[in-house]
């Protein structure tokens, strides 16, 4: 019992503010993890750090995901444009049928730069025909 308060004691005195004076601590932020068998834990980092999405998990190894501290605002999801819409958006169907007719012509006949084998391809499969 003694010997307790006496460690008490003893962790008190070296938490002094002497020793912290003239020394500056950077500014800390807690990121929280959790790992795939869901073990939680915390980091601390700088908050000039660049907080990294994985970090090991402490108890068994594995790399644990950083939770978001907040959760986001939901926002309703806009699927994402793809190439395939951006090109609808500038030209019909009947476009794009006539320019994939027109360049499959010039990529048949080896027009087109870079395409060499495909033309080579094309005359293989007709000789064979
Ligand atoms: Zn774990």
């Amino acid at each position: 019992m003694s010997e307790r308060s006496t460690l008490r004691g003893s962790r008190l005195g070296a938490r002094s503010y002497e020793d912290e004076r003239g020394v500056e601590f950077a500014e800390r932020q807690v990121i929280a993890y959790s790992c795939p068998i869901g073990h939680r834990f915390d980091v601390t980092f700088s908050t000039e750090a660049e907080v990294p999405a994985l970090w090991d998990c402490p108890r068994c190894g594995a790399e644990a995901l950083r939770q978001a501290s907040e959760r986001p605002e939901e926002k309703p999801l806009k699927p994402a444009r793809t190439h395939w819409d951006m090109l609808l958006e500038r030209r019909s169907i009947e476009e794009l049928e006539a320019l994939l007719d027109e360049r499959l012509e010039l990529l048949r006949a080896g027009l087109l730069p870079g395409a060499a084998h495909l033309a080579a391809n094309a005359r293989e499969r007709k000789k064979t025909a």
